[in-house]
């Protein structure tokens, strides 16, 4: 018999998965083509040629022994200070390879980063809407959620309630931005604030609050916007950092966390990540993506093609009367249910259209889109969205 606690987590599912699998059986009814998944977050645009090339002259010119075996629980020595090197390009971090844990996707990461730092019972604090893997995350360490409410309309965490969610008994704070499911990225003034009340809070209860910040959107921005650089603002962060959206390797598994020196605890809780990842059972991050990386580490997504995706269903869904959050990054517009929203999800799907309810997202009362999907698929649908706007909106 399965234990309670994977009982517990079974029940409450996921939604996302649900609605995919949902899009499958709806594809076998009426063809692929007349049926919108805007379900899943799995990247439309094809990984950069050079990664083809990487693994295979990786494969061809890397002794099979040394590809094929283990290593440090950390990863490899080269690729980490490539990934630290990077860093310092684009930010000052100050890092070296020391800073670096390579991981099992951001989702690897954040569950060793909370396996290093959190005991049971001490309070994870997410703000809504967030990632709802979160919760099962902060679960497998016997954590405590603690959810900060939605503040709609722009989507920015609101401070006085982010202040009200810390507590004595608060270990980290995760946070998302660029965000899934708003595409909203937080500015920098909420940083600057969020970052005053942590410091204030740790010397009130003489603790130290890390700061997750999980960071697999990173490098899909808009309109010139950039995500500020978390350490810059709060020295006790924790990066997670993915290549699933910004190279399209969502299968292959492969990220990092960055730990700046300036955090208290640096090198314990450097050793704690790397046992962390060899106890969770991933022991190391895959051996063949980390080289990838550090073949392939200035290469980027093709992002104009979101942001055609992202302009053209904005333009569309404001017309047809929809309210919605303008994204400034990722790829998942954040749409205001006219109807109960069970009721919207039940009646888009009527369309062919498959969106995950807010609810998902701790946030109810909105949709989200995943509009990581090709351009002619987002045309395709917008009859379908027109329409299901008519029956709402009784036109
Ligand atoms: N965090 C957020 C906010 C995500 O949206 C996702 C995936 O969709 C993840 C983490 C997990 O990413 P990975 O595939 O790198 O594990």
């Amino acid at each position: 018999m399965i234990s309670e606690k994977m009982k517990e987590i079974m029940r409450s599912g996921s939604a996302i998965r649900a609605m995919f699998e949902e899009g499958k059986r709806l594809a076998q009814i009426y063809g692929k083509e007349n049926v919108y998944d805007f379900s899943l977050g799995n990247p439309s645009v094809p990984a950069p040629e050079s990664v083809k090339k990487a693994i295979k002259e990786i494969v061809d010119k890397t002794d099979s022994l040394t590809l094929h075996g283990y290593m440090t629980n950390n990863g490899y020595q080269s690729t980490r200070e490539v990934v630290a090197n990077n860093l310092n390009k684009r930010f000052n971090g100050g890092f070296s390879a020391e800073n670096i844990v390579m991981t099992v996707g951001a989702a690897g990461g954040l569950n060793v980063a909370l396996k290093a730092i959190v005991n049971a019972g001490e309070e994870v604090v997410v703000i809504a809407p967030y990632f709802g893997e979160y919760n099962n995350y902060i679960a497998n360490v016997d954590g405590k959620v603690t959810v900060v409410p939605p503040n709609p309309p722009t989507f920015q965490p609101n401070m006085t309630a982010f202040e009200k969610a810390i507590n004595k008994n608060t270990k980290a704070v995760i946070i998302n931005t660029p965000n899934n499911p708003t595409g909203v990225i937080y500015g920098e003034e909420t940083l600057r604030e969020m970052s005053a009340i942590l410091k204030r809070k740790s010397e009130e209860y003489s603790s130290v609050i890390y700061l997750i910040s999980d960071e697999p959107y990173r490098e899909l921005a808009y309109d010139g916007e950039k995500a500020p650089f978390i350490p810059d603002f709060y020295p006790n962060t924790i990066i997670g950092y993915s290549y699933s959206k910004s190279l399209s390797l969502p299968g292959e598994r492969i990220g990092y966390l960055a730990i700046p020196s300036k955090a208290d605890g640096f090198e314990e809780l450097v050793s704690a990540c790397n046992v962390a990842t060899r106890i969770l059972g991933f022991v190391n991050a895959p051996s063949l993506q980390q080289l990838v990386v550090e073949k392939c580490i200035d290469e980027k997504t093709d992002v104009s093609a979101y942001d055609r995706n992202r302009q053209l269903l904005y333009a569309a869904l404001t017309e047809y009367g929809f309210e919605c959050v303008r994204p400034q990054g990722a790829f998942y517009m954040f749409v205001k249910c006219p109807i109960e929203e069970s009721e919207f999800v039940a009646k888009a799907k009527s369309y062919n259209l498959l969106l995950v309810g807010g609810k998902s997202f701790g946030c109810e009362g909105y949709v989200r889109i995943a509009y990581c999907v090709s351009y002619d698929m987002i045309e395709a649908s917008l009859p379908s969205f027109k329409k299901l706007a008519d029956e709402i909106f009784k036109k």
